[in-house]
């Protein structure tokens, strides 16, 4: 348990910040001198009279707090008798006495900085709750933990966190042990997170009112919740984005009215929204704080609040649920939220409701992280606070009376901050009493599953699955063992070569057994999804198998005699086993598509390097075409050079010749990053990539663009995904107003800027903008975009002979498709080995060479029935196997050779026509609709068939390298990472291995 008490000394500094911060907050209302007095320390309720009026179940109320809610509630029907008053306390202090106003306050928000200092002063009076730190952000900001309980719990939290680390592992704890535990000695651990989608300002505020009722009320409903349950409460996930949302509040607030308002630019320093959709690939620190905190103390629920639906939705789902988590879970989250529906609707208040939202079916959300470690996760969506009081209308398919929805949402109601905070309030809190209500129920719910779990895999069919030490990409590979480790899954190593299920096992293979609490994990994780199209529309992706993905090799094994072999369990991180093998003053780095080769030609930046053209032979390896070669590798360069390929994992080879294969040098280029004003979510995945390896970049918005001379300071310009289409891409965000719309650091928003800044955001890229991206290209620069950036030149005319589609009836929400490398001899497919790649697309974005789009053929016909089975039928997936050779797709139906003889047809007519100066397709979709969907789900396939994922598109001397699927997907695609770096490493070499010449103002001012 490396749980931190806070140093005195860090509350004293903390505290003299927190006057600056409380004035800066309210410094526009007249009270600001009264809140400085109310702040310095924090002073005592001195407002609490105990009058029979003022009383509740023997405790004196917090008169004026109270007083405040009735004034800010807009609605006295989104009330219930646990929130509308506040007890008093004479030792902690209230929100009203800390922040000079209460939670639910209109026109006022509070930085997470903030939050976390009352936590901490709650903390500090109350023995029973206490706080610690779980960890900071990329841009350092801190994420805490605030646990809550009776004070002999408190004092005694370490050994209620090894009791659910007991019930975690059956192999240790006996029944009787689990049964003592269940009965008598453990308490479940309600871990409450808000904050994570920082446009969503209700949850933090809320939060702190109910610590400090969850501190210091006497009534039986709490002490029935402190004495059985450890509340553990993280106000703010993304602790970046709220500072941002507050200055941005504020900002937005002294703004003249009429002017654009400034929209929440950056969240953290990556991603905004999709911090929610990180769990599998845990790329971000906010996920891996989390991750932590769920192995560290097995919090047996955890639930995020967040504010998208009417007035309050809790969680389950329309379904498909995901098929690793285990029945219990699933009917937990039916209790807990027909719990909250009951009671809510029993103290009439309307619009809590349950189903009709999200399905349950990918596992990338960050309350997945206690589903796969067998805990369960659920979260609310509630209207949200604002923090303006409004007057809140909503729709007919919001207000109709449904069987999940008994009491619905009204067709207009008064709202504010107020209305949020006591309905999501009182909520968790009968959520808190039903599971404190049913200690031993949840606890014994938990170690049953984490028997079965374990029983799973002892029983089969699957008894472990195996990852090849020695693989093709083998250094991605063991990053692959180490991310699983991370994230909690046991790997073991075998101790000697065996044979199990027919599969060669070699000694130092990684093994993930399946009889182990968390297998729940690889089974999510390693499956394959087949996502019935008989559901309601997915919410997100549908299909995510990890090593599709990835493009690494994971075998499951059902043969149980592999539990019996020896094997021996890694403690610490798999280590990097790279190579140079041989004798000579030549290197030559095997191009396995590996993603530390990146970070291995920015390393030695200045050392020459030059790609094979052509796959070769030498010393009895075959190199695939894009190996390094190192010419001559000058002491002390050797010594480095060998160093970097054992720590990255790479394979090489000395020797003393070049080898006898084309070659061109491998120019290291000045990259130049664009990014859009309008819409700054989804760039940063391909953000961290580039951070994550190493390459260096120059970071700049659309806006910049229009300033030109971009040859002249760049080799590679990379442009991603923005979202919308071809042309409000180049508009960027509308120029009405008067006033320029400024995204800075100032001393009123000192949580802004930083990342890039502008005085103005209002412009886009424009006509202006896009002549000189043309330029770029055409005077010899690679710009490489992805998905709806690639839509912007092929629209604009710029790049000929590719158009965008517009297919009629395609369905295809994030899955996993198979990408047919059509053209080995592309750098840009160097490294890639056989004939196939697994993809991960979805339809934002068609892509045609020639003639334009075909369409696709809809589904069947509509029934005006809801189909209550839907999983009874499911699509087809095409089998991926990664080392077979392709003898599939020889016979065509009727249907496949029509359309092949149509196309060929039209390209006789000149449509389509391929000439030598036409787009080169690098990869694109099988011939056959039926080879297409290798996990996920797909519909409409046929208009995808053929259709290019990756082009390069030569404009002028330069190149276009578009991708209509998705690289560098919420860092789960690594396997298809280096499609990307090959364009950016061969960047002044693209044309190599086409049959049309090569340009030759080639070697030109771009190198180096
Ligand atoms: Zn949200």
């Amino acid at each position: 348990m490396s749980r931190t008490t806070d140093q005195p000394g860090r509350a004293v500094a903390a505290r003299s910040r927190h006057t600056f911060r409380t004035f800066r907050s309210a410094g526009r209302r007249a009270e600001a001198a009264l809140v400085l007095l109310l702040a310095v320390p924090p002073v005592l309720s001195a407002q609490t009279p105990a009058t029979a009026n003022g009383m509740r179940g023997g405790q004196p109320v917090d008169e004026e707090y109270t007083r405040l809610i009735a004034e800010h509630l807009q609605d006295e029907r989104i009330t219930t008798e646990l929130v509308d008053y506040l007890p008093a306390s004479e030792t902690v202090p209230t929100p009203l006495d800390f922040h000079g106003r209460i939670v639910g306050t209109p026109g006022e928000l509070t930085y997470a900085a903030d939050i976390h200092r009352y936590l901490r002063a709650i903390a500090d009076a109350s023995p029973r709750a206490t706080v610690w730190s779980i960890g900071t952000s990329e841009e350092g900001r801190e994420m805490i933990l605030m646990a809550i309980a009776d004070e002999q719990t408190i004092a005694d939290l370490d050994s209620y966190g090894g009791y659910l680390k007991e019930l975690t592992d059956p192999r240790a704890t006996s029944e009787e042990r689990a049964e003592q535990l269940i009965q008598d000695l453990a308490r479940p651990i309600y871990w409450l997170t808000s904050g994570m989608h920082s446009t969503e300002n209700g949850g933090p505020e809320m939060l702190q009112e109910l610590a400090y009722r969850l501190a210091v009320d006497e009534s039986e409903l709490v002490r029935t919740i402190r004495d059985n349950v450890i509340t553990f409460i993280t106000p703010v996930i993304e602790v970046d984005g709220r500072e941002k949302q507050v200055d941005t509040y504020y900002f937005n607030k002294d703004r003249p009215e009429g002017e654009q308002r400034l929209p929440l630019m950056y969240w953290g320093k990556y991603v905004a929204h999709d911090n929610n959709r990180d769990a599998m690939g845990q790329m971000l620190q906010l996920t891996k704080n989390v991750n932590r905190v769920q192995l560290e103390w097995a919090p047996t629920i955890m639930h995020d609040l967040h504010e998208q639906q009417n007035y309050l939705y809790t969680s389950t789902g329309t379904g498909p649920y995901n098929e690793a988590f285990d029945a219990i879970t699933i009917t937990e989250w039916w209790m807990l939220a027909e719990n909250d529906v009951l009671q809510m609707t029993k103290r009439d208040v309307p619009g809590v409701w349950t189903y009709n939202f999200y399905d349950g079916w990918t596992p990338n959300y960050m309350f997945t992280i206690a589903h796969a470690h067998n805990a369960t996760g659920r979260f609310y969506e509630v209207a949200s606070y604002g923090p303006d009081n409004r007057t809140l209308r909503v729709g007919r398919t919001t207000t109709s009376r449904e069987w999940f929805r008994p009491n619905p949402p009204l067709d207009s109601i008064q709202w504010g901050p107020r209305n949020n905070t006591n309905i999501q309030q009182s909520a968790v809190l009968f959520s808190l009493e039903y599971v404190a209500e049913n200690r031993s129920l949840f606890l014994d719910n938990y170690w049953t599953k984490n028997q079965r779990s374990v029983r799973k895999g002892v029983e089969g069919p699957v008894h472990a699955w195996v990852i090849p030490a020695e693989q093709r990409r083998r250094a991605d590979a063991v990053d692959a063992v180490n991310e699983l480790m991370r994230q909690g899954l046991e790997i073991h190593r075998a101790d000697d070569s065996f044979e199990a299920g027919g599969l060669e096992v070699r000694e130092g293979d990684y093994i993930a057994r399946a009889d182990q609490p968390f297998r729940t994990l690889a089974d999510m994780y390693f499956s394959l999804q087949r996502f019935s199209l008989d559901n309601p529309r997915p919410y997100d992706d549908t299909g995510w198998t990890f090593q599709l993905m990835r493009n690494v090799v994971i075998r499951p094994v059902e043969d149980p005699t592999i539990l019996e072999r020896d094997m021996t369990m890694l403690t610490a991180p798999a280590p990097q086993v790279g190579v140079v093998d041989g004798g000579g003053d030549v290197i030559v780095v095997d191009h396995t598509t590996d993603n530390n080769l990146m970070t291995f030609r920015f390393r030695h930046a200045e050392v020459r390097m030059l790609a094979a053209e052509e796959d070769f032979e030498m010393d009895g390896h075959e190199f695939r075409a894009g190996a390094f070669i190192i010419p001559a590798v000058p002491a002390p360069d050797r010594s480095t050079i060998e160093a970097s390929v054992a720590e990255l994992g790479l394979s090489a080879w000395a020797t003393g010749d070049v080898p006898d294969v084309p070659t061109h040098e491998l120019d290291v280029p000045r990259i130049g990053y664009v990014h859009a004003w309008r819409r700054t979510q989804d760039e940063g995945w391909v953000r961290g990539a580039l951070d994550h390896y190493g390459v260096p970049y120059t970071y700049f918005s659309e806006q910049k663009v229009r300033e030109g001379n971009l040859r002249a300071r760049y080799d590679v310009i990379v442009f991603p995904h923005v979202g919308g289409d071809a042309q409000t891409q180049v508009e960027g965000i509308a120029m009405t107003g008067e006033l320029p719309l400024p995204y800075q650091r100032t001393d009123s928003t000192p949580n802004l800027g930083g990342i890039d800044e502008s005085d103005d955001i209002r412009g886009g890229m424009g006509f202006e903008g896009l002549v000189e991206l043309a330029d770029f290209v055409r005077d010899g620069g690679t710009l490489l975009v992805e998905g709806s950036t690639s839509a912007i030149l092929p629209e604009y005319g710029i790049t000929t002979g590719v158009s965008v589609d517009d297919p009629n009836g395609l369905i295809a929400p994030g899955s996993i498709h198979r990408g047919i490398i059509a053209d080995p001899t592309s750098p840009i497919a160097y490294g890639y080995a056989g004939e196939q790649l697994p993809v991960y697309f979805k339809n934002d974005l068609v892509l045609s060479t020639g003639g334009g789009g075909f369409g696709g053929f809809g589904g069947g016909g509509e029934s005006p029935w809801q189909n209550t089975a839907p999983m009874a039928r499911l699509p087809e997936l095409s089998p991926y196997e990664p080392e077979a050779t392709e003898e599939e797709g020889e016979e065509e139906d009727a249907e496949d050779a029509e359309m092949a003889e149509f196309r060929a047809l039209a390209r006789q007519f000149g449509f389509g026509g391929e000439d030598e100066d036409g787009p080169r397709v690098v990869m694109a979709f099988p011939e056959r609709a039926d080879e297409i969907l290798l996990s996920g789900t797909l519909d409409g396939a046929q208009a995808l068939v053929g259709k290019p994922q990756v082009i390069d598109a030569p404009v002028g001397d330069g190149h276009v390298v578009m991708f209509a699927i998705r690289p560098f997907w919420r860092w789960q695609t690594q396997g298809t990472f280096f499609l990307g770096f090959n364009a950016i490493l061969n960047w002044n070499d693209l044309d190599a291995g086409s049959q049309a010449p090569e340009p030759v103002t080639e070697e030109g001012s771009g190198s180096r």
